[in-house]
């Protein structure tokens, strides 16, 4: 049986966005053999696909398992079908990605390659074993997607000035600071592609390789077959590149490397776990770093976050609130006479929004703040002095691109605790 209009733990299902999925459990039964199974799984992922879908979920409860999609970040509930044809669509993707069959006593990893709706998808699948069964986790990447260009991912010119500028200066450490899909690695790309052509050596440390890109080395780590982080860092440094990309410092071996890195005159460019970009520094602090070693090699904070995007063909004119006027002079903004909202219209399937759009915030060292750091100050003080010295914060920038008409004022609460309480 379908349950496709019952609300499952009470969130409501949204067939719409998995169309393809819902006609053919109209026209067969649900891939409770694994003759239908292919054509289910193919038509999720095309489904997927054309609500631009980051990532697909086939989760086991008791009864039935519930298909999702996160789209624009938040992930919808599409369909519910029994349980036994849950466990055939796992197993199917585990096939695709030649991943053991067998029940997993542990989480695992695979690819595959899947062609739908004209894109060459890349998929990255996770498994991982629940008391219900196995969950599935697949990240959809296309695999010819293009890099976004710096002027593409929302920036302003001022703050794409001062990246275009380090990058010309090929020193110190650049870091995009932020919570998972806030859109970092989409920002340390377009800074490749700034570089693309350029007469200088560039060498990448990834895991995994999301975007091919001519003219530049990408190093994947696979512990797997044997090339483990530590491995691929020594090789990495041994090829003495001007720029140099490390996914992300996630541990003390890489935020070392980084240090050691940007330290003997190479331009380093990674990721961070942190709240705001004066976070990178106690983010660093945290895995052993100096605040000697972080005053000399830090240039650049960057802090950023995915909002969504209104749909301009149905956003529509709203009043503004006298506590929404507040928060923009707060901010020492001019109040606009009107904000957007969303309504929703075939288009972007009722939704109301089109996509995500980036909010920055961007901190460049200047001598104080290096002393700051390198006598302790804390996050409140680093953050005082940013702000004094010109940088925009997060919200600020939020506020402005609200203004436009780009995304509703709602949208300013995914910031997190620091935006709500001024919001
Ligand atoms: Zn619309």
């Amino acid at each position: 049986m379908i349950h496709a209009a019952v609300p499952v733990n009470e969130r409501q299902i949204e067939p719409r966005l998995a169309k393809r999925f819902h006609q053919l459990l109209q026209q067969h039964a649900p891939p409770a053999d694994l003759a239908f199974t292919e054509e289910f799984a193919m038509a999720l992922v095309a489904d997927a696909v054309q609500w631009k879908a980051s990532d697909l979920h086939v989760e086991p409860a008791v009864a039935e398992t519930r298909i999702r999609m996160r789209v624009d970040g938040l992930l919808h509930d599409v369909a519910a079908v029994p349980a036994v044809s849950g466990r055939h669509i796992v197993t199917y993707f585990k096939v695709l990605a030649q991943m053991d069959t067998s029940a997993l006593a542990r989480p695992e990893h695979g690819h595959a390659r899947m062609d739908a709706s004209g894109m060459q998808l890349d998929l990255r699948i996770t498994v991982v074993p629940t008391p219900n069964g196995e969950m599935l986790g697949i990240r959809l990447l296309d695999g010819l997607r293009t890099v976004l260009r710096l002027d593409e991912i929302g920036m302003s010119g001022p703050e794409q000035s001062h990246l275009r500028q380090w990058l010309s200066e090929i020193q110190g450490m650049l870091l995009v600071c932020g919570p998972v899909g806030s859109g970092k690695t989409t920002t340390l790309y377009s800074l490749l592609r700034e570089l693309q052509g350029r007469p200088c050596g560039i060498v990448t440390l990834e895991d995994p390789v999301e975007n091919l890109m001519d003219g530049i080395t990408q190093i994947e780590v696979n512990e797997k077959r044997g090339l483990t982080f530590s491995d691929a860092i020594r090789a990495m440094l041994r090829l003495d590149p001007d720029f140099l990309l490390l996914g992300e410092i996630r541990d003390p071996e890489s935020a070392h490397t980084a240090i050691t890195a940007a330290g003997s005159g190479q331009a380093l460019l990674s990721t961070l776990h942190a709240r705001d970009s004066v976070g990178a520094v106690t983010a660093l602090r945290n895995y052993g770093v100096k605040n000697w070693e972080i005053s000399a090699a830090l240039e650049i904070g960057v802090a950023q976050r995915l909002l969504r995007r209104l749909c301009l063909r149905c956003r529509v004119e709203t009043e503004i609130t006298d506590a929404q006027k507040e928060c923009f002079s707060e901010n020492g903004m001019v109040a606009p006479t009107r904000l957007w909202k969303p309504i929703g219209c075939d288009v972007c399937a009722g939704t109301g929004f089109d996509g995500r759009l980036g909010v920055f915030e961007l901190w460049r060292l200047d001598s104080e703040a290096r002393s700051l750091i390198q006598h302790g100050a804390d996050e409140p003080a680093l953050r005082q002095h940013a702000k004094a010295s010109g940088s925009r914060t997060l919200l600020a920038d939020a506020l402005e691109k609200t203004a436009a008409g780009l995304t509703p004022f709602a949208e300013i609460l995914r910031l997190g605790r620091q935006a709500r309480s001024a919001a």
